[in-house]
């Protein structure tokens, strides 16, 4: 199978470039994933269906894609809340994985090839963390916290556009926090030594050897956030990958941050695509936690709406547009996708039993959106086309629907087709014969039978078409 030409907007870049992956028809591909220590809520969604999405336009073309999604289990957060809560961290953090799991299995993502947690990979976080201080990028400041020098790496700033000239100005400071923005641009923390508030949360790190002599060797402490990304991205698939996703909130600290850390240990350009999904508004302000202006899924889910209407109305708009949220438009968007699983529901009706073909005309122009920096809008619109065109028979609209939705990922396959009652079906093919006979009364009379029995019929050239009334 040729592979697709795909244009993807690059955030490194600011343009539309043609996607071709480091390894011929393979995609490695690193999805910044949650924080497990709350609900996420629908915003926070916004960025895995939107890497969901885009690995399923992948997929559709024809790539290999090994995806990674990380589990943040040990940050500030997660050790903050935890101890609030009185529990382990692994405890408080496992409940919030499985949430978050059953969460995405209702927004129908596709698992990535494999789930990282933070926790496993320490040992690799350390590793790079003494590259860097072998390479004089990275220093031990006075409370034995490890942090990386912004100015020592050249290239820093470059995914942002931040200038560093401009900060010249500003007294060089450092920024243990994971979380902090573009005001707070300073060396930022790759290893926190131990404080009382991290509590039984620690790992000790031999730095010794890398730092200067008569500095303590071990450094009792926890990783920065960070590095996490740096280190689980490389570990599984290499230091040099195709394609990393995030938030339009992770471009700064968190991935200019990832670009310092591995290209400063390895040397080598770290990510080829950096693609970076808009925000979730409500009353245009950003939903988040901090401004208590979110819903979850199960918010959602409370009030009778099915989660997959949710992916659905992302759809409508493309991944680099900011939406606004209201309840009203996601109610809208219910019903119609509760009218494309009618009208699907109806292609099964006639007896078919397969044998369907994709409609290369819609295929082709339904590639052509994908393609175009997953144009779902586009594909959207397209694929209610499909369903309107008369043209097109039953069996091949089905077929051509289910092979759309392999991107879309709206659960056509499990819709299951409507059930004609025995009688009612008995009566079609009793009809069947007085049609090839050009017995038009008898015809007539059958079709008022039909109705009484609450479905309607209705003659195209080559077949009647049985639903519901
Ligand atoms: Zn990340």
């Amino acid at each position: 199978m040729s592979l697709g030409k795909i244009k993807f907007y690059n955030t490194l870049t600011r343009e539309k470039e043609t996607f071709s992956p480091i390894k011929k028809g393979e995609v490695s591909f690193y999805s910044c994933g949650p924080t497990v220590y709350n609900y996420p809520h629908i915003g926070n969604y916004r960025a895995y269906i939107f890497a969901d999405t885009l690995k399923r336009v992948l997929l559709y073309e024809g790539y290999k894609v090994k995806h990674i999604v990380n589990l943040t289990d040990v940050d500030d957060k997660t050790i903050r809340d935890s101890q609030k809560e009185g529990k382990m961290l692994k405890e408080f953090t496992e409940f919030y994985t499985k949430e978050f799991l059953k969460d995405i299995k209702s927004l129908n993502i596709l698992s990535p090839t494999k789930f990282t947690k933070a926790t496993d990979y320490i040992n690799e976080m350390m590793e790079i963390i003494e590259k860097l201080l072998k390479k004089g990028l990275a220093y031990k400041s006075s409370d034995n916290s490890i942090y990386f020098n912004i100015r020592k790496f050249k290239n820093y700033g470059k995914l942002s556009g931040l200038m560093l000239e401009e900060q010249k100005e500003n007294p060089a400071g450092r920024i243990k926090k994971d979380e902090y923005d573009k005001d707070n641009v300073q060396d930022f923390a790759l290893w926190k030594a131990w404080g009382k508030a991290d509590g039984n949360v620690y790992w000790d790190a031999d730095f010794g050897k890398d730092l200067p002599r008569g500095s303590k060797a071990i450094i009792r402490g926890r990783p920065g956030w960070h590095i996490e990304c740096s280190a689980m991205s490389m570990a599984t698939l290499g230091e040099q990958i195709d394609i990393h996703t995030g938030g339009v909130d992770n471009i700064f600290p968190h991935h200019e941050n990832e670009i310092a850390q591995s290209e400063g240990a390895t040397g080598k350009p770290f990510v080829k695509y950096w693609m970076h999904n808009e925000w979730v508004l409500v009353n245009q302000k950003k939903m988040s936690k901090s401004e208590k202006n979110f819903y979850t899924l199960r918010d959602i889910m409370d009030k009778g709406i099915n989660p997959v209407a949710y992916r659905f109305w992302l759809l409508m708009a493309n991944y680099r547009t900011r939406v606004n949220f209201v309840l009203e438009a996601l109610e809208g968007a219910e019903t119609a996708l509760k009218r494309l699983y009618n009208l699907y529901q109806r292609l099964g009706a006639n007896p078919l039993a397969g044998g369907g073909k994709v409609n290369q005309e819609y295929q082709n122009k339904f590639k052509e959106f994908i393609e175009d920096d997953l144009d779902t809008p586009r594909a959207l619109a397209l694929l209610w086309d499909v369903f309107k065109d008369e043209k097109i028979s039953d069996a091949d609209k089905k077929t051509t629907v289910l092979d759309f939705d392999k991107v879309f990922g709206l659960g056509f396959e499990n819709i299951e087709a409507e059930k004609i009652p025995k009688e009612v079906q008995k009566l079609v093919e009793e009809r069947e014969k007085t049609r090839k006979n050009k017995d038009f009364q008898k015809s007539d009379e059958l079709r008022k039978e039909i109705n009484s029995l609450g479905y309607e019929v209705k003659d195209t050239s080559d077949e009647q078409k049985v639903s519901k009334i």
